[in-house]
């Protein structure tokens, strides 16, 4: 075996190991939340597209005009060639949901993260991240060559004491967190978090992912959001300031060097942004829906931990992988799609069963789900 081969195989036996090897999937998805899996239909409650828009025949259509008027790709970056006139329509109106003067859109909220952390902040700064932030805002803390550090999850009495103490060290001080957390579906006190970057000079960035409802308004802040999710279409974007994002198109090094959105793409983002302003019922059901959700079962099985979750994501905190995916594989072959997630997705020992509630779930899916937990806890 040659050497790239040999080191490599020995990484993913370790990882099979310990069961953290990942694999793909296929899977085809169909409208009401649907999935087919190795030739098996089942109820979705998986899917980030929590508003059911990324099968929505508007939508469809709004990205098929895109194409044939535009073509299929952008053909450059957006700073040469390849900012066609979608993008304009599409950032006024993120910048107008946001409440903000400007938005920038990225290639994908990974994108957007890394890009805009990474110029925002470096050597001789410091970036505190909340314990539990996504991927990409690690990724990009530790790129920006900012002093890094993370506070205990929603913490902020503990982010306090390290302003307290830290602050006054470096120059510049941003502040990341999540607006709902994409694991936990749990969310910060946002105007305490607010009211601390005030007292310590700091700058607030909230990756809004995973937050139905309107973000932040704020001196001082940066709104972060993708149109992968809720959207139901693909990219990521940043809202602020004018200032902020004139200095993002110059610095931001993943919005630069790299090709333009395809026009369908931004043709789905702007009719499914429209959509969902008009269509707020949405929104509601599937926070509804999480609701019944976690109010039902807390009646049917006692002792259930399911985190603090106040959105459309319901964690089922198990803790070991074996038991995680023995559960995951129960609902599996009762016609549920309930995916397991563990480490490093989350802190090892944490592992658990993510729902996602979306607007296409109807009540009868809901009781159906319950029953099934209900069947597996109580044999
Ligand atoms: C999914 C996610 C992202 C990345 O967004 P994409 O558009 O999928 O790249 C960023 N932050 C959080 C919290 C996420 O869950």
């Amino acid at each position: 075996m040659n050497s790239l081969d040999k080191v490599l195989s020995e990484k993913i036996a370790a990882m099979q190991e310990s069961k953290l090897l990942r694999t793909l999937k296929t899977t085809e998805r169909l409208k009401s939340a649907k999935v087919i899996r190795n030739g098996k239909k089942l109820i979705s409650f998986s899917c980030n597209d929590y508003l059911g828009l990324a099968l929505d025949k508007r939508v469809k259509k709004a990205a098929i005009a895109a194409t044939k008027k535009y073509g299929t790709g952008a053909g450059a970056s957006r700073l040469i060639t390849g900012n066609q006139p979608l993008y304009d329509i599409l950032e006024s109106k993120i910048a107008k949901i946001c409440g903000t003067e400007s938005a920038l859109v990225f290639g994908s909220g990974y994108m957007a993260n890394l890009g805009a952390i990474t110029t925002l902040v470096g050597s001789g700064d410091i970036i505190i991240t909340d314990k539990l932030a996504h991927s990409c805002i690690i990724k990009g803390a530790k790129l920006s060559g900012a002093e890094f550090k993370r506070f205990p999850h929603n913490n902020i009495e503990q982010l306090a004491a390290m302003l307290e103490k830290y602050r006054h060290e470096y120059k510049s001080c941003l502040i990341v967190t999540e607006g709902v957390f994409s694991m936990d579906g749990d969310s910060p006190d946002m105007p305490a978090l607010q009211e601390i970057c005030h007292k310590y000079g700091a700058w607030l960035m909230v990756d809004n992912a995973h937050d139905l409802k309107h973000p932040i308004h704020g001196e001082n802040t940066i709104i972060m959001g993708t149109l992968s999710k809720a959207v139901g279409s693909y990219g990521g974007y940043i809202a602020g300031s004018k200032i902020l994002i004139d200095y993002l198109k110059t610095t931001a090094k993943t919005l630069i060097y790299t090709t333009g959105l395809p026009p369908a793409i931004l043709g789905a983002s702007v009719k499914a942004l429209d959509i969902i302003e008009k269509e707020q019922w949405r929104v509601n059901k599937a926070l509804e829906n999480a609701a019944y959700f976690r109010e039902t079962i807390s009646k049917e099985i006692d002792g259930l931990e399911m985190g603090s979750s106040v959105s459309q994501i319901v964690p089922l905190m198990i803790g070991s992988i074996e038991e995680t995916e023995k559960i995951s594989q129960y609902l599996y072959d009762n016609g549920f799609l309930v995916s397991a997630i563990k480490p490093p997705t989350v802190p090892v020992n944490t592992s658990r069963l993510r729902f996602s509630f979306s607007a296409e779930h109807d009540k009868k899916d809901i009781d159906r789900l319950i029953a099934t937990l209900t069947r597996f806890y109580i044999k």
